[in-house]
């Protein structure tokens, strides 16, 4: 490949700008704006693969067909069908955005979305011990009842009633790699490994099942920054650099660090779990993996942040 690629993983929340605001329309403006961003990486040369978080619009999905079930007597939908359907409709308001953007600025080249497996180990030590919450909150005896039937983990949350969790392990492969290589190499923005990819398990035939499970989106954004041999992995999330000592008096962004200093770093505590920390982790794997360099920065400074003016950069 003679262009640079780059892996740009967008976080789930930037794409819903106002949780108050979060119709199908609000989505839309969200995305379109997200897209100029990921179109002046495109105009300043890189070729690019986009992943993106689905967090809130996954848990939009399982909303409805939690509603629909108990009032409509409908079909319920399972967690990895959720993850597909979030797949194809973020996949939607990304690629029409950013296909949009591009032919307002002359650019040609076209923007399609893989729905994306990602396979986990069957055995990967989170499903012993699953925590991730999702779905609505239920009634204990709905809870205890779907525990029985449906094998589900289900726990009491902070007396504010019963949940489901589910195991969130690491991601071992990305199903359909060739296809995304291929479109890549044929000039195709591609976007891919949405929500962290639909998680599925060996079946035992070679093949691969659904599971009942989340992948993290930062590391299936590394993984896919690996097999692809990205030259560059961006994580797009809300902060415009990652610090240390967070929203302490004696803060202090961080311009470049390594990977030793990364892991420092992690050591004293500077990094919040469920959020910062499995970012930087996702970028410690790509880096220890071949990776040259990472980028985290907010949408309105990915310009910025390449011609190295801001952001936080992190070397091998
Ligand atoms: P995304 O949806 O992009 O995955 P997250 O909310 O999971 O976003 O993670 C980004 C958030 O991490 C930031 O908005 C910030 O509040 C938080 N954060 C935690 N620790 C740090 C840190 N050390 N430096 C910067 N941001 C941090
Ligand atoms: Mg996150």
């Amino acid at each position: 490949m003679a262009k640079k690629v780059a892996v740009v993983a967008v976080g789930g929340n930037s794409l819903i700008l106002d949780p108050k605001k979060v119709t199908v329309e609000d989505q839309y403006l969200a995305a379109a704006e997200t897209s100029k961003h990921i179109a002046d990486m495109i105009e300043a040369g890189w070729d690019v693969a986009v992943g993106h978080g689905n967090g809130p619009q996954v848990g939009f999905i399982l909303r409805r067909s939690e509603i629909a079930a108990k009032t409509e007597g409908m079909h319920e939908v399972p967690l990895d069908v959720c993850g597909a359907d979030s797949q194809g409709a973020i996949g939607y308001a990304l690629q029409q955005t950013l296909q949009n953007e591009l032919i307002q600025r002359g650019i040609k080249k076209s923007v399609a979305t893989v729905v994306t497996q990602v396979k986990v180990d069957k055995n990967d030590k989170a499903f012993q011990n699953p925590t991730k919450p999702i779905g609505g909150f239920m009634e204990e005896d709905d809870a205890k009842r779907r525990e029985k039937e449906l094998g589900w983990n289900v726990v009491e949350d902070a007396g504010r009633g019963w949940r489901r969790v589910v195991a969130s392990p690491i991601p071992k492969e990305v199903v359909e790699i060739e296809a995304v290589k291929e479109l890549l190499r044929a000039g195709t923005v591609v976007i891919t490994v949405g929500g962290g990819g639909i998680p599925v398990v060996d079946d035992g035939k070679g093949g691969c099942v659904g599971a009942a499970a989340v992948i993290d989106k930062d590391f299936a954004s590394s993984l896919l920054s690996q097999e692809i041999n990205a030259d560059l992995f961006v994580i797009s999330t809300a902060v415009e650099k990652i610090a240390i000592n967070y929203g302490k008096p004696d803060q202090k962004w961080i311009d470049k660090m390594t990977v030793a200093e990364a892991k420092k770093y992690i050591e004293e505590g500077h990094f919040a779990k469920g959020s910062m920390l499995p970012k930087v982790q996702a970028i410690i794997w790509f880096l220890e993996n071949g990776g040259k360099q990472a980028l985290v920065t907010d949408p309105p400074h990915i310009g910025a942040a390449l011609r190295g003016e801001t952001g936080t950069w992190i070397v091998p």
